[in-house]
């Protein structure tokens, strides 16, 4: 896996595909550089290796259509703030005028080209554009893992144009070496903490990483389907009924690969979807009527702690409960804890692809864990086993 680390860009034009697709508020002013920030350590390696950086991203939907509003030259002052350098702007990402900023480009300097997503062309992976783009860099950096799942021309078409010079960014390469640590390379034990809405959104998950888990925790709404399954009683929860025989099958899969399972044995449960509602702490399988379960019980938080704190290798996936309501944020948290804990011990940990990512940066818990993902669709496609098409376009 070639990064750029592997190369020496004195001298080079490297052209590099980034993710700063920010949010903006309604002045178009940056409202979290995270995804700049990201970014900075690949820009900073070419730039003190002696060469320039040309960036290509996309930002919003323009839809192939010009528009002010999705202009770059919005976010040129903030990339520009976190950098600590001048950025320059082209009000393009191809053609003549862009041709005559790249060759005047001198090492040490930045150019940020126009939104890549002016043009129809990007997200259809149109390879004469891609080849157009090509023209702007001596060797191409794929840093955007946030859409190393779409196989579109600056991603992963534009690839082909560089045969011997292409190569990752340091944060593509972090999150490709986060997931292969969690599901090939890690220290065992290793645990898997699923959570979030629904069985059928991470069937895919589940199957892939059976194979490479010691443990798996269910929580969440997922959770209800799986007891229900069981012949459990769950009031009014969250249930996929045409899930259930799936739900059966996945806990045979994991006797099989002997993992062994964990669902909640105590719920919280409420009688309405509000955080206000009548709450009351019931066995998981024996949810009255009218209630529904909506956050782990204390005994699940506590099991799960306990098995945290023994793993030494920790993917978690979506919340425990509904984490966006205060009296159902408890069990979200209690392993938020449990897993900064075990980060403690010596633990490495990976929250990707879901609305744990949300979690852990709303309630400040980044330091408690070892890796955020940056990549949300991206995540989820390369715990599914899925190769990328931005990945596979480099390693080709
Ligand atoms: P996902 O995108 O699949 O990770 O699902 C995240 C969503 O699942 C969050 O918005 C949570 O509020 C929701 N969720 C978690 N636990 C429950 C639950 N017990 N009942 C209903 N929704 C839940």
């Amino acid at each position: 896996m070639k990064t750029v680390n592997d190369f020496n860009f004195s001298g080079k034009k490297a052209l590099i595909r980034v993710d700063f697709n920010v949010p903006q508020d309604e002045n178009l002013n940056i409202t979290d550089n995270t995804r700049i920030v990201s970014a900075k350590p690949t820009i900073e390696k070419i730039l003190n290796d002696g060469g320039s950086v040309v960036i290509m991203t996309h930002l919003g939907r323009p839809d192939g259509e010009a528009s002010d509003k999705y202009s770059l030259k919005h976010i040129v002052s903030g990339v520009s703030e976190v950098l600590g350098k001048p950025v320059k702007f082209v009000s393009d990402c191809i053609g003549e005028e862009v041709k005559k900023e790249v060759d005047a480009l001198k090492n040490g300097e930045i150019l940020l080209l126009e939104n890549l997503r002016f043009y129809k062309e990007e997200t259809k992976g149109d390879k004469e554009f891609a080849e157009k783009l090509s023209e702007n860099g001596d060797i191409y950096v794929n840093d955007a893992f946030g859409t190393a799942h779409r196989a579109h021309a600056s991603t992963a078409v534009i690839a082909q144009f560089f045969p011997e010079n292409k190569c990752f960014g340091l944060l593509l390469a972090k999150e490709l070496e986060a997931v292969d640590k969690v599901l090939k390379s890690g220290e065992k034990p290793v645990t898997a903490i699923l959570g979030g809405s629904k069985v059928s959104t991470k069937i895919t998950i589940i199957d892939n990483i059976l194979p490479a888990v010691d443990n798996l925790i269910i929580g969440g709404g997922m959770a209800y389907t799986f007891i229900k399954a069981q012949g459990g009683k769950i009031g009014i929860s969250l249930c996929e009924d045409d899930k259930l025989d799936l739900a059966l099958s996945i806990l045979e899969k994991a006797k099989e690969n002997n993992v062994d399972v964990y669902l909640p044995v105590d719920t919280v449960a409420g009688d309405d979807f509000k955080n206000d509602c009548n709450i009351k702490t019931v066995p998981t399988n024996d949810i009255p009527d009218g209630f529904e379960g909506l956050d782990i019980g204390p005994k699940s938080a506590q099991i799960f702690t306990e098995v945290l704190l023994q793993s030494k290798t920790i993917l978690w996936n979506g919340p425990l409960g509904v984490f966006e309501m205060e009296n159902f944020a408890t069990g979200t948290k209690a392993i938020g804890d449990a897993i900064g804990k075990a980060k403690n011990n010596g633990a490495f940990s990976l929250v990707g692809g879901g609305d744990s990512v949300a979690f852990v940066k709303q309630n400040g818990y980044e330091d408690k864990v070892s890796y955020v993902s940056t990549g949300g669709g991206a995540m989820l496609e390369s715990l599914e086993g899925k190769i990328l098409p931005g990945v596979a376009a480099i390693l080709d």
